[in-house]
């Protein structure tokens, strides 16, 4: 999903090392006026090795959220409901007795409670394996597996964002 740029402002461009090969990139850097708020987008581009990298990150929101979103599904449309979910956002599956904290890599992001759900298994699954108990791990990510494919799936999502910058969105309004 794209953002729509309206107002675009304080390009900034400056040479630094590559951060793989050490040679002159180029690193952009500029804030775009989006329906989700202001989005500082930064990129780096090295003309030598062909390193690419781009990140997006929204640094002034339009609308705060609330500090936890409790997203109970009940059927497979909960799934499909759509929400920003901010780099600094933890998930939470109470049922499950589990919590994610964010990652290194994590990114702001457009994203469906669906694909909330299929990140965390995918989290989890890589987690699984340096647990106490890997077998009770695996069953977890089974059965949550599982529950994306259930009719009603009664599963209890929190997501906890200090930012206050995560938010369930219409995008049907939009
Ligand atoms: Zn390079």
């Amino acid at each position: 999903m794209s953002l729509e740029t309206s107002e675009e402002k304080d390009l900034d461009e400056k040479i630094i090392s590559c951060p793989v090969c050490g040679r002159d990139a180029v690193r952009r850097e500029r804030s775009v006026e989006t329906w989700l708020g202001v989005i500082k987008i930064i990129s780096i581009t090295c003309q030598h090795c062909g390193y690419r990298h781009v990140d997006e990150i929204l640094v002034e929101p339009r609308e705060y959220g609330p500090e936890e979103i409790i997203i109970h599904v009940r059927s497979q449309k909960d799934f499909r409901k759509y929400l920003f979910k901010s780099r600094s956002a933890f998930i939470e599956l109470p049922q499950f007795g589990i919590e994610i904290f964010p990652g290194p890599d994590a990114r702001d992001e457009i994203t469906t409670v669906e694909g909330v759900i299929e990140r965390f298994i995918f989290r989890l699954e890589t987690l699984c394996r340096d647990t106490e108990d890997p077998l009770r791990c695996q069953e977890i990510v089974d059965k949550l597996k599982k529950k994306i494919d259930e009719e009603d799936p009664d599963l209890l999502i929190i997501i906890r964002d200090p930012t206050r910058f995560s938010r369930i969105i219409d995008i049907g309004s939009l």
